[in-house]
């Protein structure tokens, strides 16, 4: 096992935990009795406590039940973030069933695709997008703030439920709890399949590892935090944090990272519709948040507006960051408008629930910048060559990262020869190149899929996309492939000129970045553009930008 070293060992806290073998329900019923008429989920003026949740969902569970929906059925929930999101999610699970989430925006055809994929029998979805599930031919489908006449109503179809919690009568570590799509920015989207225990030890591994506790469980048997870490070190204490939330919840990042993790820790979660930077800073102010997390661009889109700058955020004492790699600029830059602050980037996929490793989130903690920091708790990484092969590299060598741990997925749905593919021994293969140091730190230099070959060398495109961002002419940055027959792939940028730099001349910007690399890496072409497209997570999407170079 990579050792976890001293310097990025959680002080006070073992190094290997224990995890009670209960389902995802427990997590909120643990809440509920713990945190009960603490705010859990805010939206605008409508908030929901941790009882008023619980409640919610053991009613949703009920009316599932009664229309013959529980253990072994799969439930969709094809929603935008909003209130009924965490009484659907946890009633699903409560009702033993296994719960899919779909990305409200999906195009009609892979919408379809997926719900088949996943063999949901209910879905519930939102006014405004329940056309789209026109043609699926489910039976039960649930509409939160119905918009048209003769759909279910989620509010009715709850109300004359029992709130008595049922058993959900699962095999935690062989039954469903997330059955999830993975981003779908390359090919069609496979199904991860996750077991109850993979939600919840992921959950108590981020849990513990950000609020400085071990995993306890309380006179009902749920599982709770034991907040034994030291206040010096963990700013943030249980049942007192507050963030706003806008990563989509149908994606790990924000299942995990929002409904999940901040239950266990009683901590308020606020939804945002959409991001607009100045009414970001205003509430972050008005409400006196302590932690921001989400994808870089978040912060990209933070660090370029005004008000960031100049309104008072003295209570934000946390900041994560994951899902797409973080520039060294804007690490920096945030470290810089929060000095106090612990800024921990971590970095996983949904084949690992959620997460995998995560910089220490201790005061004391050493931080490189760069890195997505250590593997957290259980969980080994090991590089192993990118050309295949399972024998580890030495540290300091890029190659495949790998990762073992009791989050590590039970398999894609339906697709042997694809689990096969990627699950070797335990071993998960992520596709990402990466790189250990020799404390045991973790870099993300790029995506094997975005690993250019020119001339048969490899030219990690991350590399070339740091040197632009740490040019003051540069907002935004991202470098693909231009394939040709003789060369292989040519590195081209798209950049997004930084604002008062509109002048900037791309050959003088080549000039700057091919003079600081290698022959092979130089770039052959700099393109200005207005945005980087990025999907709903956060990742840059790459492939939109590779169709416009042919
Ligand atoms: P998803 O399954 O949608 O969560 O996507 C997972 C992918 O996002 C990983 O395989 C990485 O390529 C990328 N990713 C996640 N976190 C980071 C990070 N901190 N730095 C770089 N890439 C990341």
């Amino acid at each position: 096992m990579m050792p976890i070293t001293t310097m990025s060992r959680p002080p006070g806290l073992p190094d290997t935990l224990t995890y009670p073998d209960t389902p995802v329900s427990t997590l909120l019923a643990g809440a509920a009795t713990r945190f009960g008429d603490r705010t859990a989920f805010q939206h605008g003026a409508e908030r929901l406590t941790f009882a008023e949740t619980w409640r919610g969902a053991c009613r949703f569970a009920n009316a599932l039940r009664e229309r013959g929906v529980g253990h072994g059925d799969t439930v969709a929930l094809h929603l935008p973030n909003c209130l009924a999101f965490p009484v659907a999610y946890y009633g699903t699970l409560l009702a033993g069933a296994t719960f899919s989430p779909a990305n409200p925006l999906l195009p009609p055809h892979d919408l379809a695709h997926q719900l088949a994929d996943c063999g949901a029998s209910a879905v519930v979805t939102y006014g405004p997008v329940a056309r789209a599930l026109a043609g699926t031919g489910i039976d039960l489908v649930v509409v939160y703030r119905p918009s048209g006449e003769g759909q279910l109503d989620f509010e009715t179809f709850c109300a004359r439920a029992s709130e008595v919690p049922p058993d959900p009568g699962v095999d935690v570590r062989q039954d469903l709890a997330h059955l999830s799509y993975t981003g779908g920015t390359t090919g069609r989207s496979k199904g991860v399949r996750l077991p109850h225990r993979n939600v919840v030890v992921n959950s108590l591994q981020y849990g513990c590892w950000g609020y400085g506790a071990v995993p306890e469980v309380d006179d009902a048997g749920n599982p709770v935090l034991d907040q034994v870490g030291s206040e010096d070190e963990w700013p943030v204490r249980l049942g007192e944090g507050i963030g706003i939330n806008l990563t989509p919840w149908f994606h790990a990042m924000g299942t995990i990272g929002s409904l999940n993790v901040p239950v266990l820790a009683g901590g308020t979660v606020v939804l945002h519709d959409r991001f607009d930077p100045p009414s970001y800073v205003a509430d972050a102010e008005r409400l006196r948040v302590t932690s921001m997390g989400g994808a870089p661009a978040l912060f990209a889109a933070l660090l370029a507006c005004e008000e960031f700058h100049t309104a008072d955020l003295s209570s934000v004492r946390t900041i994560t960051s994951g899902a797409a790699p973080m520039p060294h600029e804007m690490i920096n830059a945030l470290q810089r408008r929060f000095p106090d602050a612990v800024i921990a980037e971590g970095y996983g996929l949904t084949e690992v629930t959620m997460g995998a490793t995560l910089a220490p989130s201790w005061r004391s903690g050493r931080r490189k910048v760069g890195s997505v920091g250590v593997p957290t708790f259980d969980t080994e990484i090991r590089i192993v060559p990118a050309e295949g092969g399972e024998e580890p590299l030495p540290p300091g060598t890029p190659g495949e990262v790998c990762v073992r741990g009791p989050q590590v997925m039970q398999g894609y749905h339906n697709r042997p020869e694809e689990t096969a593919a990627v699950l070797v021994d335990g071993w998960l293969h992520t596709g990402d190149i990466g790189v250990i140091d020799d404390d045991g730190f973790v870099s993300i230099v790029d995506r094997k899929k975005d690993m250019l070959i020119y001339k048969g060398y490899n030219v990690y495109p991350r590399e070339l996309e740091e040197l632009l961002m740490a040019l003051p002419e540069v907002a935004s940055a991202a470098v693909v492939g231009r394939r040709t027959p003789e060369a292989g792939e040519l590195p081209v940028a798209f950049v997004v000129r930084a604002a008062g730099h509109e002048g900037a001349e791309p050959e003088r910007l080549l000039e700057t970045v091919n003079a600081q690399v290698v022959p092979y890496k130089r770039l052959r072409e700099l393109r200005f553009v207005e945005t980087i497209p990025v999907s709903a997570a956060g990742k840059v999407l790459k492939r939109e930008l590779r169709d416009q170079l042919t």
